[in-house]
């Protein structure tokens, strides 16, 4: 039986390219008569808001998707809620410390900045960590941690990472590739890759379907999968959506958010008949219901590469693009 799962973050309103992503992932289940599951990424305290994480529930019903399991209806593996399952994470931590595959990093935020000013030294993800703490030495961690309470980070093996993405095809990521990664912040917050892993893990993950974005993170938590002896999930990422101009699509585009989309009176059959067009499920960008499209789903016909939204979709939406 196949398990999927839609698992937002909550820092703000959650804009079409989510809700595409979440469209998919409940096809890609639904198709397969699996189950579907929804999950609030909220393990960043402070850039989440309870508020973002009602709304996105909301929003997601109204597009006429629905789950299995999830934070307002519960399940066999409650609480859907990262922040309060922060025990697992923690147990987690204290296995692949065991295991030897984390040390403590003192760097401050201006090491990291100067990092990342270095030449070669942003990834499309941030500065890779050059591993100045790996190798310090019992002493010198000793001084170090009188004076600042480290983050953990996990050592990166030095070999390749190869996996199969069921989207984007064949994945091959160098020896090192993104520098050795937090697990947990100084300032004690457990890092999306962690809970990630621990949570898919947790709840019976089948197969993962997100953006693009995330397909640099896959080799991080396959390492984790493997450090902690989980069997990882099968992985898909969507291309992302760009506006017009190219760029990612964003709030600066116009009306992108589903709540703003809402509050202009346009009918959720629209939208999601915009994001099946965009997804190659749909021939022309006209209305249909999320349910009319599971009969026939398939993963192939999503483009492989990005997909710009042109002015024409946005004003659709009620955006006023000239
Ligand atoms: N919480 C992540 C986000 O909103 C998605 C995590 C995932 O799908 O792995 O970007």
């Amino acid at each position: 039986m196949k398990r999927g799962r839609f698992a937002p973050t909550p820092s703000g309103y959650m804009h079409i390219g989510n809700a595409r992503t979440a469209l998919l992932s409940w096809l890609q289940i639904r198709s397969a008569d699996g189950q579907f599951v929804l999950r609030i990424e909220d393990i960043d305290k402070p850039r989440s808001k309870p508020h973002y994480a009602k709304q996105a529930v909301d929003d997601l019903r109204w597009l006429g998707l629905d789950w299995d399991e999830g934070p307002d209806i519960g399940g066999d593996y409650a609480p859907y809620v990262q922040s309060e399952r922060e025990a697992s994470y923690e147990a987690a931590l204290v296995q692949l410390q065991e295991r030897e595959v984390l040390y403590p990093c003192y760097c401050s935020r201006a090491d990291l900045q100067a990092i990342a000013s270095a030449p070669h030294g942003l990834t499309a993800e941030g500065p890779a960590y050059p591993g100045s703490c790996r190798h310090l030495t019992a002493e010198e961690r000793a001084g170090r941690e009188a004076l600042k309470q480290p983050a953990l980070r996990f050592a990166l093996p030095d070999r390749p990472i190869a996996f199969h993405d069921e989207a984007a095809g064949e994945q091959s990521f160098p020896a090192g590739a993104g520098g050795d990664f937090v697990v947990k912040r100084a300032d004690g917050i457990i890092s999306y890759q962690l809970a990630v892993v621990v949570d898919d893990d947790a709840m019976g993950i089948t197969d993962v379907l997100r953006g693009w974005d995330l397909l640099d993170s896959t080799p991080r938590q396959l390492l984790l999968y493997e450090a902690l002896g989980m069997e990882p999930p099968r992985f898909a990422h969507v291309p992302l959506l760009l506006g017009p101009d190219g760029a990612r699509l964003a709030k600066r585009h116009g009306a992108v958010s589903l709540a703003s989309i809402r509050e202009r009176g346009i009918a959720p059959e629209l939208v999601v008949g915009l994001m099946a067009a965009w997804s190659g499920l749909h021939d022309r960008a006209e209305p249909i219901e999320a349910a009319e499209l599971v009969r026939g789903f398939d993963l192939c016909r999503v483009p492989r590469e990005p997909v710009v939204v042109d002015e024409a979709a946005l004003r659709m939406l009620g955006s006023d693009v000239s």
